[in-house]
């Protein structure tokens, strides 16, 4: 969630800034602003709403300073506004400072720094930094001990730039669970909460860890360990292309991400499954020992990437015979989970920087449970914190609504349910059969592209409705979530997704004449059960689409390439991203900036 970019060196500061912000608006904000250093003293100019509108109330002549910070706020304290908006500057007008992320104990320093006789203007938590700054900056009149002082005072998350005319060419940098990285370019530095943001000028980033800070003076870069010693650290080479961020072409990142789904599955599972040789994982081997003794399997994860993990349980379980529970984050944190060393846990987030699949991951570590994270982000918070990693390599997801790293997703869990089972049993012809499909999966999927015009036209008849169902049993059920999800996100249209045997245990008095009800049907196995189901909802009025891979005729019906069920789900969303694209384009939405929403959830 929100951005911050910074920017010290030769060149005028306020273009990369604001170039950064856009690159960064896939996070999701409400509101934006800028600060900078000119002729020793700050310059600043923030408002609620996009960055557009900063653009058209910011002079470009007005901000010529070398040095800057800029923020794209999602607020958490306060709401939506211009005084709300960072960056945030104290009284003295010594301190500017951006922050993502949430001061839990803001209150507490507010009261101190009122009754110490400074005032705020904001209903922000944020605005205690620059105030703490200036406290103790009026102490000893030394900005670093300012700096050391006011962090340790600080609990709670946060990603935080200070720039201050005290100090000119400096940037002050600090992280404790929320994204930072520092990159240097030929003609200065940049800070960025992504590496999107600043990818434009290197392919070398610093990513500072949790209680790590960092003190950029010119063009030299100091880092400090949470205890404030100095440290040294080595930059990663990150080969994103800048074509990775580009529309190439589309009208929305959303369209080009869906299209970019063969190439992200394929680059995904490139190295680990091939037609002859053991599935293996770069990162990381499990022993037949360790998965015999294992007790249970915890798959936890949010949103989109959660679907993604319910496609990995009905992996694992009818291959492998583990049983797995799918848990939220959020629930799984603060229900007093039971695990111990026989307990494996994978935590699966695109960004990696999802707050409460991070606080799960440290509790499954503190309770002894292996982990593994499984993240589109590289040196992100969670593939720190895991035990092991396996990177989904499906490029930088811009979209608000996740298309590719989901594929990505379940290409891993499908891939790893196949080699837990290689592991347990050796090679035997369902794998290698389950691995000829995987391989073929990339081509299935374009031609699942070939019928976009169907797609587009099922959704212009849609668009108008107000509520929409999708059903579905075992993995369609996963993949009716996942589609009705997607629908949610972008068109603000309501949606359910029931399991196909449920809708008459309640929801089917919701059908009326004329509801549009999704039946995925891919399952050769149940796929009469929820044909009845379907034909219930029917005789009630209901218009159903279908999207099947069995051989039934019809207005209504997609048909997708049939594949085994456990991979079904990948070809079965297709239909579903692109209606639900669609129809968000039928009415006139910002598709992939959707409201109230944030890319990476950074925050709890
Ligand atoms: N908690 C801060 C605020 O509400 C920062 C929010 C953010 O991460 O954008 O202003």
């Amino acid at each position: 969630m929100c951005g911050i970019v910074g920017y010290v060196g030769k060149n005028k500061a306020i273009y990369s800034l604001i170039k950064g912000l856009k690159t960064l608006e896939y996070r999701g904000y409400d509101s934006a602003g800028v600060a900078l250093i000119q002729n020793g003293e700050i310059i600043s100019i923030k408002d609620k709403g996009r960055i557009d509108h900063l653009e058209n109330i910011l002079e470009y002549d007005k901000f010529t300073g070398n040095i800057g910070i800029a923020h794209t706020r999602w607020a958490t304290h306060g709401i939506p506004s211009k005084e709300n908006a960072h960056p945030h500057i104290d009284q003295n007008h010594h301190f500017a400072v951006v922050h993502n992320g949430i001061l839990e104990n803001y209150l507490e320093l507010k009261d101190f720094l009122c009754k110490e006789g400074f005032s705020f203007s904001s209903q922000t938590d944020t605005e205690v930094v620059p105030v703490l700054m200036e406290y103790y900056y009026q102490k000893d009149k030394d900005v670093i001990k300012a700096f050391q002082h006011t962090l340790k005072d600080l609990r709670g998350s946060y990603g935080i730039l200070i720039i201050t005319p005290l100090l000119p060419d400096t940037i002050l940098v600090a992280k404790n669970n929320s994204p930072l990285v520092i990159g240097k370019g030929c003609d200065g530095i940049y800070v960025a909460s992504d590496v999107p943001a600043i990818l434009q000028y290197t392919n070398y980033f610093y990513f500072l860890e949790d209680g790590q800070k960092a003190i950029i003076h010119d063009d030299v870069i100091t880092f400090y360990d949470s205890k404030f010693h100095e440290i040294s650290k080595q930059s990663k080479k990150i080969d994103w292309e800048m074509d990775a961020i580009d529309k190439n072409g589309y009208e929305d990142y959303m369209l080009k991400e869906i299209h970019e789904q063969p190439e992200a599955f394929k680059n995904t599972l490139n190295g680990i499954i091939s037609a002859h040789e053991p599935i293996h994982f770069l990162e990381f081997s499990l022993d037949k020992k360790y998965l015999e003794q294992l007790k249970q399997i915890y798959i936890v994860a949010c949103g989109t990437a959660m679907h993604a993990g319910l496609v990995g349980k009905y992996a694992i379980e009818r291959l492998c015979r583990i049983p797995v529970i799918v848990e939220v984050a959020s629930e799984f944190r603060y229900q007093d989970p039971i695990l111990d060393e026989q307990t494996l846990c994978i935590f699966i987030s695109q960004s990696g920087e999802t707050a409460d699949t991070i606080a799960a991951l440290k509790l499954a570590r503190e309770r002894k449970a292996k982990t593994i994270a499984i993240s589109n982000v590289f040196e992100s918070s969670i593939t720190r914190e895991a035990k092991y990693t396996i990177y989904t390599h499906a490029g930088p997801e811009i979209a608000v609504a996740s298309t590719k790293a989901y594929i990505a997703q379940v290409g891993i869990m499908v891939s790893l349910a196949l080699y837990m089972k290689e592991v347990l049993e050796g090679v035997n012809d369902e794998i290698i059969a389950l691995k000829r499909d995987i391989i073929e999966i990339p081509r299935l999927m374009e031609e699942v592209f070939k019928n976009e015009d169907m797609f587009k036209e099922l959704a212009h008849r849609m668009s108008k409705e107000t509520d929409l169902f999708y059903i579905g049993r075992g993995n369609d059920y996963h993949t009716a979530m996942e589609g009705s999800l997607k629908l949610k996100e972008i068109s603000y249209i309501h949606s359910e997704a029931y399991p196909a045997g449920e809708l008459k245990h309640g929801p089917i008095a919701l059908i009326d004449k004329g509801t549009y009800v999704f039946g995925i049907l891919t399952d050769a196995q149940v796929y009469e059960k929820t044909f009845s189901n379907l034909e219930e909802v029917k005789s009630r009025g209901a218009n159903i689409i279908l999207v099947t891979n069995q051989d039934i005729k019809g207005d209504n019906v997609i048909t997708i390439p049939n594949i085994d069920p456990i991979l079904s789900p990948i070809l079965a969303i297709i239909p579903l991203q692109f209606i639900a694209y669609y129809i968000a384009k039928e009415k006139g939405l910002d598709v992939d900036k959707p409201r109230n929403l944030a890319k990476s959830v950074t925050v709890e």
